[in-house]
């Protein structure tokens, strides 16, 4: 059998070695390497696959959620509500522009953000939510947008892990995640769904003077040579990476497509198994399975993470230590006293082997091991 990874990124390059190589040396030759042809099309390309009208490229995830935030005008002290169930990058970026994160709790099915609880923490300083499609499954859009025309906020979608996912709204109208609120982030760490060789993100909007804001914001807040109208960054996308993401693109269906198989053969092997809470899939939304996460009940998940460690079975934990733990927010945020799905869930979840070189033979072994454990 092939060891078993998290994440298979060799298996995945070799099955489409001679386009990459060939996209890669193409840039090289031309040696254009910033703000070129490749960066271009990728931006198009994203457009086009997500039905968005404009992509702006960036140099990482935690990036495209800080200039997304940067472009919104908003002022210290205002008040930016996010989950704290999520990867720090979300909150982070909060506190670094002096905004005030406020965590509230996840949906206990979903682990993405409480609407309830949203509701209840707005305040007059509240400015913007940043809800996070979490392990590839879209928060509840449909309420949360009505939420936020209701109460004239800002609503920031951290994409970073459910790219190619969507979400049908009541009226049958689908969207695709990131593309629904006003604004969209996403990342391409190499591990992430559709992911580069390196760094890189993106953000997405189909505000064109909010995207030309943010283009602006990405470079240094130039709007012509020379001429800087915002106090921006430099955050860019490099012709390498972008010629990496153009031919992955074309693949990021069928990736999902084998995700999604391996997260049936996963959850269909584990019915029965009272222990062990199989991911949920919302009716409105498709999970693409970034994450294929289980609960692991009855304080059993450490003991499970051992006995799979010992098979050669690696397994994670996302998230250990959610936001409101987080010492950095000591003294930043008002740290809720409890978010009790968040501080239940934290001990609970274990993330299995993910990805779409996943063979069956690899599926087996796992899942057979998995129900030797509770058997
Ligand atoms: C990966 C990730 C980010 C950050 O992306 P980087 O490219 O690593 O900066 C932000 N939010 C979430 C939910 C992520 O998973």
């Amino acid at each position: 059998m092939i060891p078993i990874q998290m994440v298979d990124l060799k298996r995945q390059y070799q099955k489409i070695k001679p386009q990459v190589d060939a996209a890669i040396q193409d840039v090289i030759d031309n040696a254009s390497f910033i703000h070129g042809k490749q960066e271009q099309d990728f931006a198009r390309n994203l457009e086009q696959y997500l039905g968005v009208k404009k992509v702006i490229p960036c140099a990482n995830g935690t990036d495209a959620l800080q200039i997304a935030l940067m472009a919104l005008g908003l002022q210290p002290g205002d008040e930016v509500i996010t989950p704290s169930f999520t990867f720090i990058a979300t909150a982070e970026v909060i506190a670094l522009l002096k905004l005030k994160p406020v965590f509230v709790d996840v949906d206990k099915d979903t682990f993405c953000i409480d609407i309830g609880q949203t509701k209840a923490s707005i305040t007059k300083r509240t400015k913007a939510i940043i809800p996070v499609h979490l392990f590839g499954q879209s928060a509840d859009m449909e309420p949360l947008m009505k939420l936020a025309k209701e109460n004239n906020l800002f609503v920031v979608e951290d994409n970073a892990q459910a790219i190619g996912s969507h979400y049908t709204f009541s009226d049958g109208i689908s969207k695709k995640t990131g593309t629904i609120a006003h604004i969209g982030c996403t990342s391409f760490f190499p591990s992430k769904n559709l992911g580069c060789y390196g760094d890189g993100g993106a953000l997405m909007t189909n505000d064109e003077a909010l995207g030309d804001k943010m283009r602006m914001i990405a470079n240094h807040g130039q709007s012509k040579r020379y001429y800087h109208d915002w106090v921006g960054c430099n955050s860019r996308l490099d012709n390498l990476q972008a010629a990496v993401l153009n031919i992955k693109l074309q693949y990021l269906d069928e990736y999902i497509a084998a995700r999604r198989r391996a997260a049936a053969f996963y959850s269909h092997s584990f019915k029965g198994i009272v222990e062990l809470q199989v991911p949920f899939e919302s009716e409105n939304t498709e999970h693409v399975f970034h994450q294929y996460t289980v609960l692991v009940k009855k304080g059993k998940r450490d003991a499970l993470h051992d006995f799979l460690a010992e098979k050669n079975i690696p397994s994670m934990i996302y998230y250990p230590v959610p936001a409101h733990r987080q010492k950095m927010f000591e003294g930043v945020a008002d740290i809720p006293e409890t978010l009790p799905v968040t501080d239940e869930i934290k001990n609970e979840v274990l993330s299995l082997p993910m990805h779409t070189e996943l063979d069956e033979e690899q599926l087996h072994y796992i899942t057979s091991a998995i129900v030797s454990f509770f058997s």
